[in-house]
């Protein structure tokens, strides 16, 4: 039960921000200190953060609280000085893509950087067309609400967008055959296609690996068609997906340009775009750029901070090794609860698809909100996802042990145990 703060607070909440708000979790969490996977509310019980890709490399690691302390009692400024800060960031984050890759952009959120990747590809392709995926997500503007149909209906909501399917391994991947027959769909219109924007790891489809060679064949076929290839790593990259640094190199493709946010800096907001020079050249001469916040010397900090983090912790190697004790539990929860018809994911990115029966493949809406409840109850958290929300998301910061991954494994099957 909410104490009566907590419900007082919740109250004044809905007053001052109104409707478009949403809290997760039947019973509100009010976290008040995070400390690596752990969230503590206000009497001190901790909560095993398994949900947060943001604090990537835990909450509040000391590193980024002393690099962002460090610059903001020394000086945070634009980027029309020049500073170091933003160029050194800027090498040692290209020298982590391949050397195709070999501009940044700086952006405060990863809605800016999609933004950003979608102005440079009209730039580049003359066109407006743009594909997504059927439950994509890309961020707040207007520009990107056209381009999120699980924000709202799940419909298209522009002339210029074509919906694709996600690479849906367990009820069928169609995800080429689509790409080819958007495209086909707007040379029938006249619409020439600007870009493929899609998230490597399909998080709001419901969490989808794309097979080898899947998403350049989808690139190859927008490319031919003059658009570009724009990998949204706001979700997967920083080694989220454990093989591989960033979640596009699952296949053997290079994107034009890549989105990145949410855990480059840790919960401090930065974001960017990575790309082609020659993307970025074109673009240039048209247009200048400038963004009063994106790039700042305190971002800087902190975003080089989380990179030197994510090396000298091995947190990608970590992804992998504690990824696979996870995927393996599950599967063998699998075994027991029928409910459970699909464990998919890469490294410490899963997703669990519940179904009410493996013979209709139904989804299980309910169970999976009941089963999210049921984990917040046991002071453990995640998510839900994918069109009817029936696919646990289970996405915790990067410092995730097989200790805490077993633990997580323990209530999770206490929490189906009860609900069965
Ligand atoms: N792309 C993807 C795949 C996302 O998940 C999000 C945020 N949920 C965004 C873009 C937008 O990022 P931001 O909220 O930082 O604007």
């Amino acid at each position: 039960m909410n104490s009566p703060s907590t419900t007082d607070l919740l109250a004044r909440r809905q007053r001052a921000l109104g409707a478009s708000y949403r809290l997760f979790y039947d019973e509100p969490f009010a976290p008040v200190r995070g400390e690596g996977v752990w969230l503590y509310d206000q009497h001190g019980t901790a909560y095993l953060d398994a949900y947060n890709n943001v604090a990537s490399i835990g909450h509040c690691h000391p590193a980024v609280v002393q690099a962002i302390a460090e610059q903001s009692a020394q000086l945070n400024t634009h980027t029309r000085y020049l500073h170091p800060a933003i160029v050194d960031y800027a090498e040692a984050l290209l020298s982590e893509f391949p050397p195709e890759l070999n501009n940044l952009a700086m952006t405060c959120t990863g809605s800016e950087a999609n933004d950003l990747a979608l102005r440079i590809a009209q730039c580049h392709s003359g066109g407006t067309g743009v594909l997504v995926t059927r439950w994509a997500y890309h961020g707040v503007t207007g520009a990107l609400a056209q381009l999120s149909p699980s924000l709202a209906t799940g419909l298209p909501t522009a002339a210029h967008v074509r919906l694709v399917q996600a690479p849906d391994n367990y009820r069928g991947n169609h995800f080429v055959a689509s790409v080819k027959a958007a495209l086909d769909d707007f040379r029938a219109h006249g619409i020439q296609p600007a870009a493929l924007l899609a998230d490597s790891i399909f998080s709001s489809d419901g969490v989808f690996s794309p097979l080898a060679g899947e998403l350049a064949e989808a690139a190859r076929l927008v490319r031919a068609a003059g658009g570009l290839y724009i990998a949204d790593e706001v979700q997967p990259g920083f080694g989220r997906t454990g093989a591989q640094r960033w979640g596009f190199q699952c296949s053997a493709v290079v994107p034009d340009l890549v989105t990145l946010g949410k855990p480059m800096g840790n919960g401090h907001p930065v974001a960017g775009v990575v790309g082609r020079a020659a993307l970025f050249d074109g673009f240039g001469r048209q247009q200048r750029y400038f963004n009063t916040y994106g790039g700042n010397p305190v971002s800087c900090k902190a975003a080089h901070a989380v990179l030197r983090v994510l090396r000298e912790e091995n947190l990608q190697a970590n992804a992998l090794a504690v990824g696979e004790v996870l995927r393996q539990g599950l599967l063998a929860l699998a075994r027991r609860y029928p409910v459970i018809a699909d464990v998919r994911g890469q490294g410490l990115f899963i997703g669990v698809e519940l179904v009410q029966s493996p013979q209709t493949r139904a989804p299980a809406t309910a169970l999976a909100a009941a089963v999210v409840n049921g984990l917040r109850q046991r002071q453990v958290l995640i998510s839900a996802t994918g069109p009817a929300g029936n696919v646990l998301k289970i996405r915790p910061p990067l410092v995730f042990s097989a200790t805490h991954a077993a633990l997580l494994l323990e209530r999770l099957e206490a929490t189906l145990a009860a609900l069965h």
